[in-house]
């Protein structure tokens, strides 16, 4: 892969930008050399400033399920721009867009859009502990939620690959109230409980976490958190910023049938602009000002441009057979890769929900954050080497989530497939 234009922008980068990048993950520190920059994007691939095209399984680190550059959404935001990109005042699109994301998503009586995904999940907590009157929140050790302050305790990919799992700069006063606890086990939850009576205003949780590779929710997991903090006086926020209109239109809550008090969206709602969006049960969510005592606000929430490519591509997932199809790339690539990894005698976990997966080097299972952190993080550098000079690119990081989209043909998976059995051998 020739890189000399990229090359050169990243030492001009370097002058100007922390690191070079605007966010941390992307400058490639877990897998050594520099990043790529791309100038334009289509469908399933992406175009880099020195002429390589690749297949992208990143997708904007989520957003772009119907592929890059589509043209219903290219469409609406060029419609919406030619009448102007900010009005600061209520405008039609903003009610459009939350009366579908409240018929699509089974638990919402009603949503507020902010914008992004930090926002959401940061509103939604304050929220939660001004409906309960408490202050503490449970999370997960490897969820991500953003990088509110006191959500940025054990909070996976970007924080796991640089080492330091809580930031500086973060008061402990500031996160003395969040109690981390491993996923899929409910003792540890239970325990937190019985040690906290009456202090808990809820649970934090992304549904199937993605932010520290891939891991499921053992069966019924998912239902004892609902039981618990129901019998607790406590909310349940499912953080579906990853999953939400991704694993189903109405997110994990639709897959798994569970229904949470809160919900936190971001990534796909926004049709690859900036948005987030929290919603939830009408009595909680008319605590927000100006209703009641909850403040939350943005000078840019429900901005035209963002409502309109959020709407155009959450009529686009309504009404194509997306789901479908995401199920069948997905299974494809799983069977493509696991025979691979054992075609080259490689342990590799492969785990995999619709549209979501991640490998991990070792031969074991993968459940939690500590199954993850048993991963062969040199072999996983190796690897992402190996499958970038094939023209595949996965995410920098064994802590991230790949991702498909509606525009990944059989023949880019085939062509992911091969490259991955040979580069597979030679590790
Ligand atoms: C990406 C992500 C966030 C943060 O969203 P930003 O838009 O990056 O602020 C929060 N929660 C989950 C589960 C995410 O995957």
């Amino acid at each position: 892969m020739t890189n000399a234009k990229s090359e050169e922008l990243f030492a001009e980068a370097l002058r100007y930008i922390p690191g070079g990048v605007n966010s941390p993950v992307r400058a490639f520190r877990a897998v050594g050399g520099h990043p790529f920059f791309v100038n334009k994007a289509k469908g399933a691939h992406i175009f880099d400033v020195d002429g390589n095209e690749l297949v992208d399984y990143v997708g904007t680190w989520g957003p772009a399920i119907l592929g890059h550059a589509h043209p219903s959404i290219i469409q609406a935001i060029q419609r919406a721009a030619e009448q102007g990109t900010s009005f600061g005042i209520p405008n039609p699109m903003e009610v459009e867009m939350a009366r579908l994301v409240c018929q699509a998503v089974p638990a919402l009586g009603k949503v507020r859009m902010c914008n992004s995904g930090t926002e959401a999940c940061m509103s939604a907590i304050r929220l939660a502990r001004g409906f309960a009157g408490r202050d503490k929140i449970i999370k997960f050790d490897g969820c991500y939620h953003g990088h509110a302050d006191s959500l940025l305790v054990k909070a996976g990919s970007g924080a796991l690959t640089f080492g330091h799992p809580d930031s500086a700069g973060v008061p402990a006063a500031f996160t003395q109230h969040t109690i981390v606890v491993p996923f899929n086990e409910p003792d540890a939850v239970s325990t937190a409980f019985a040690a906290n009576s009456q202090q808990i205003a809820g649970i934090i949780v992304e549904p199937v976490p993605g932010n520290a590779g891939l891991y499921l929710p053992k069966p019924g997991f998912l239902k004892f958190l609902r039981d618990i903090t129901a019998a607790n006086g406590a909310l349940l926020i499912f953080d579906e910023v990853m999953t939400g209109f991704r694993l189903a239109l109405g997110g994990a809550q639709e897959r798994f049938g569970i229904q949470p008090d809160l919900s936190c969206f971001g990534k796909i709602i926004g049709g690859g602009l900036p948005v987030g969006a929290f919603g939830g049960r009408a009595e909680i969510m008319d605590l927000l000002a100006p209703l009641g005592p909850v403040y939350q606000a943005g000078t840019l929430s429900g901005n035209p441009l963002a409502m309109a490519a959020g709407i155009a591509a959450l009529k686009e997932l309504a009404s194509t057979n997306a789901y479908a199809s995401l199920e069948q790339s997905g299974a494809a690539l799983e069977s493509g890769m696991k025979a691979a990894a054992k075609s080259a005698n490689i342990p590799v976990q492969f785990n995999r929900i619709g549209s979501m997966f991640c490998g991990y080097f070792t031969d074991e299972p993968v459940h939690n954050l500590a199954d993850a952190m048993k991963s062969d993080r040199a072999r996983f550098a190796k690897y992402f080497r190996g499958m970038l000079s094939e023209g595949i690119y996965l995410a920098p990081s064994q802590f991230e989530a790949g991702f498909l989209s509606t525009a990944h043909t059989p023949a880019d998976i085939d062509k992911t497939v091969s490259a991955a059995a040979r580069v597979m051998k030679s590790l």
